[in-house]
């Protein structure tokens, strides 16, 4: 279930980690992954008259600076306001107001979120409430006089914080997870969704599509909700009279676009064709999460080493989605089937994972160490500064180097297969962006990201 977030934002040296300390009653930095949480920053948990929410320190916000990835730092804080359901402004009481606070505050004014004021450094309660008046003209409404250090004031900003938040029954639940079920005709796509709604003794509705004629089918376990998208496609054969051979790769296609994970499913007695490649490359490049469906395992004659034969040769066909899981399942017998779900939601779970920035560098600085980057023949060295997640869906992550062209094809390699070794990210793909310092270079980079 998804906490209110806030978020805390203002200019350096106001504050505001002492206030966002002070918040979360905790000095120790706890990195909280929260499913729902969009972007990658550290969040801390909270609790204030009942209400349990998450408190996120922005870093300080410059307009005045030109540094180079002050744009990063801004879509950084914007980001953060945008998943908030208040900000709450610091400001340095002893200071004053500033040039920088009227456009910090003029910004948030812009942004249709409620925030607070909070102006801090008021040790004293009497001068306090002189300091913060001039805050008024900052158009945020009543300034909150608080002392991060001491603790005064901030009792009041936090009754006042917690009246924003949504009531607690209109906090989303667990989103839905968009499931395509692909494969050529007879592998036993319709065989598999009968067992699912079979097995889950749950809601069975026939749900129109987005896209025209296409129908869904939503079943619920265990409180999560799963969209089996365009099961129309999948059942419709029954009714209507296709040559055996009819595939329509478009419709699958336009199934894999909706949904967050594919379950490619794989005659055994067949085994991969040229079509599930087609199906398989598809899932790659439109990022989504799958699990490779081996079924009528019922069907193969087996000794015990028959399983990792035939798994080599699955994977070889489909080296490029060597991140999937492989299940063998009898949609006859029902062997293994609930089992998919359970693979689906490990996937869509890592599909929409978010990993923080400290992490992400650790892996780094440690791959780094083992291995470092390669130097050209004029003695100059690839450099990594940093790495950071920028989008979820599948996990991207941004990688700000020197020069891109210094990391050759077998570098960006070991490095994706470090971030995999250390990170996981089980069932879904990794794309790993290199970017460089020129604008140039981040254009053409992008487009070659390596794909993990
Ligand atoms: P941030 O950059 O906005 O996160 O600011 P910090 O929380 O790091 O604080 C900046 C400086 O202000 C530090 O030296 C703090 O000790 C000081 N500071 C923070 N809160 C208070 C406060 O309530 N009163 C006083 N006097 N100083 C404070
Ligand atoms: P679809 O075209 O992919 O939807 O495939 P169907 O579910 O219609 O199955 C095609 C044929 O394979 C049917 O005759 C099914 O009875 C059979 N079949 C499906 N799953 C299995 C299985 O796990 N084991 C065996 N032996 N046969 C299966």
């Amino acid at each position: 279930m998804a906490l209110p977030i806030v978020a805390i934002i203002g200019r350096p040296n106001v504050g505001k980690s002492t206030i966002a300390n002070r918040l979360t009653g905790d000095k120790s930095s706890i990195v909280f992954d929260e499913p729902g949480i969009t972007r990658d920053r550290t969040y801390r948990p909270a609790f204030w008259n009942g209400r349990d929410f998450l408190v996120v320190d922005t870093g300080g916000l410059v307009f005045d600076d030109d540094t180079e990835f002050l744009p990063l730092i801004r879509q950084q804080a914007l980001a953060a306001l945008e998943e908030a359901a208040v900000a709450v402004m610091v400001v340095d009481g002893m200071v004053g107001l500033t040039e920088a606070d009227r456009e910090i505050a003029d910004w948030l004014r812009r942004h249709p979120r409620p925030a607070l004021l909070a102006v801090n450094k008021c040790e004293s309660i009497e001068q306090g409430l002189a300091m913060a008046a001039e805050f008024w003209e900052l158009g945020l409404g009543q300034p909150f006089p608080v002392s991060g250090i001491h603790g005064n004031g901030t009792g009041d900003l936090l009754d006042a914080v917690v009246t924003h938040f949504p009531a607690n029954a209109e906090i989303p639940a667990e989103p839905e997870i968009n499931v395509a079920i692909v494969g050529r005709p007879n592998v036993g796509k319709s065989s598999l969704l009968n067992a699912f709604l079979g097995e889950q003794r749950a809601i069975v509705s026939p749900i129109s599509g987005t896209t025209r004629d296409a129908i869904d089918t939503v079943v619920e376990r265990n409180g999560q909700r799963y969209r089996l998208v365009d099961t129309a496609g999948i059942r419709r054969k029954k009714n209507v009279e296709y040559g055996p051979e009819f595939f329509s790769i478009n419709r699958s296609f336009k199934a894999i676009d909706r949904a967050d994970v594919v379950l490619l499913v794989i005659d055994v007695l067949d085994g991969v064709t040229e079509q599930d490649q087609r199906l398989a490359n598809r899932i790659e490049d439109d990022g989504k999460a799958c699990i490779i469906v081996v079924n009528k395992w019922d069907a193969v004659e087996k000794d015990s080493d028959t399983i990792y034969q035939v798994e080599r040769e699955l994977r070889s066909r489909l080296y490029f989605i060597d991140w999937a899981e492989i299940i063998f399942t009898s949609a006859l017998t029902g062997q293994r089937v609930p089992k998919i779900l359970d693979l689906v939601d490990i996937s869509a779970e890592q599909h929409r994972r978010r990993v923080t920035t400290a992490v992400i560098n650790e892996v780094l600085e440690e791959a780094v160490r083992w291995h470092s980057p390669p130097t050209n023949r004029q003695g100059k060295q690839g450099k990594i500064y940093y790495g950071t997640q920028v989008a979820a869906q599948p996990p991207t992550i941004a990688l700000f180097v020197n020069e891109p062209k210094r990391f050759n094809d077998n570098y960006r390699r070991y490095i994706a297969a470090q971030i995999r070794k250390e990170l996981g990210f089980e069932g879904t793909p990794v794309r790993l962006l290199w970017r460089g310092k020129k604008t140039r270079e981040i254009e053409r980079s992008a487009n070659r990201a390596t794909r993990v």
